[in-house]
């Protein structure tokens, strides 16, 4: 139970209380991030444990009040709070990929440490206490505006914690503020800023902060399966399935009135690269092939490993010679490529087709494309071969098996 009583008009609680259920909230929150830790590890969960544990040190520490260990807890205390605080700034940090040193995170809490050591910290809680406020506020204030940019890319949930970050932070602005006016004694600072509101403002934030990271956590980690699901993990193209849905979607928009392409690849004999030079060697064609071709096309087009060494590649709004431009590109890109042990990757046959401003089925469409590539095969391979029939020899020809 949290004591309450009422003192010249103010509610005014007890902050020992307090600071018990603070401490037991910050352990709870403690072991319940290291239990899901496994599942939703990234670095700004990191830095939260990290906080969390300063944080319910430092409680710690100032429960040590009205002892004789407060002389070295006093200051401890308010250094590892500030360290927690300083910690939520790095961990926001972490969501746009930015690192913190040592040296950027040390000054603050030895800063506080020190000018708590140096204003009789045995005498009371409040020693070097405006430092102490001042350097959470800003702590706070950096992560606040760390959060706020990162909302541009993460999950919107990132502003709510920004919010409640800035808040905190305005909240210890304030505190420090009416500190220097009318010192801890006073009765607005007693009521409203003193150790057992501010207790309270702690448990919001943590709890807040807690959410949020799972929040994000959660999402981040739906993005990460979604990313496997879809993803050839060879080649990192779009895999078969995640290619035909996203193509499919394509076509049936709005924007397939603008016509679209389609191109289908087959490296030539690739079999026998294998067979003479290894399933590496093979692999490392196939990375080669998917680099040349997302080398060639633009972000807006979708290319996919069809199956094997079939790849497949939709273009919005491009047309059949542009299509078949961009399969002679991506060739012309290959054959400029190395193995790494210098030997030229293989040739590659292309099926090529496009739609008019009528919509067409996706099936119909790969058909289509895969006719004029059997036909690019029949003719002798390394060339594209369009469905209208156009023919297009690439300029280079090497012997092939
Ligand atoms: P063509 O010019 O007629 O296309 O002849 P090809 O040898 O390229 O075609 P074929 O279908 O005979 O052989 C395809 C080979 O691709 C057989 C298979 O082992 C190989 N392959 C399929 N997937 C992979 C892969 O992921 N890695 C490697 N290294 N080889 C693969
Ligand atoms: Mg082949
Ligand atoms: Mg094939």
């Amino acid at each position: 139970m949290i004591a309450v009583s009422l003192q010249e008009g103010a509610i005014l609680l007890d902050p020992l209380s307090v600071r018990m259920v603070l401490g037991a909230v910050a352990l709870t929150l403690i072991l319940l991030s290291c239990v899901s830790s496994r599942r939703l590890r990234s670095p700004f969960s990191d830095w939260w444990r990290v906080a969390l544990c300063l944080f319910f040190a430092g409680n710690c520490a100032f429960l040590l009040n009205g002892t004789s260990f407060l002389v070295w807890a006093n200051p401890a205390g308010k250094a590892l709070v500030v360290a927690g605080a300083f910690s939520v700034w790095a961990g926001a940090r972490t969501l746009r990929d930015r690192k913190v040193s040592a040296w950027q995170l040390a000054p603050g809490p030895l800063i506080t440490c020190f000018a708590s050591v140096i204003d009789h910290p045995e005498s009371g809680l409040w020693s070097g206490g405006v430092v102490y406020l001042a350097m959470t506020a800003l702590a706070l204030g950096m992560a606040a505006a760390e959060l706020w940019i990162a909302t541009s890319t993460q999950h919107r949930v990132t502003k709510v914690l920004a919010v409640t970050a800035a808040l905190t932070s305005v909240y210890y602005s304030g505190r420090a503020i009416l500190f220097v006016l009318e010192g801890p004694e006073g009765n607005a600072f007693r009521s409203f800023f003193g150790y057992a509101p501010a207790a309270l403002i702690h448990l919001i934030l943590l709890l807040s902060l807690s959410f949020t990271l799972n929040t994000l956590s959660n999402s981040h980690l739906i993005s990460t399966l979604r990313e496997r699901a879809e993803r050839d993990h060879l080649t990192g193209l779009l895999n078969r399935g995640a290619f035909l849905g996203l193509a499919s979607k394509e076509l049936a928009g709005p924007a397939s009135h603008h016509g679209a392409a389609l191109i289908l690849a087959d490296l030539d004999y690739f079999k026998a690269v294998n067979d003479e030079h290894g399933h590496a060697a093979g692999d490392a064609a196939l990375c080669a092939f998917a680099e040349a071709c997302t080398a060639s096309v633009r972000s807006t087009d979708l290319v996919g490993r069809y199956g094997g060494e079939e790849f497949i590649l939709f273009l919005p709004g491009a047309t059949q010679q542009r299509a078949e431009a961009i399969a002679w590109e991506i060739s012309r890109r290959l054959s400029a490529m190395e193995d790494p042990d210098g030997l030229p990757y293989p040739t590659v046959s292309y099926g090529v087709t496009s739609t008019g401003a009528q919509a067409t089925e996706l099936d119909f469409l790969i058909n289509v494309a895969d006719a004029a590539l059997y036909s690019a095969k029949a003719q002798g391979r390394n060339r594209v071969v369009g469905a209208d029939p156009v023919e297009i020899p690439l300029p280079w020809h090497r012997p092939v098996p």
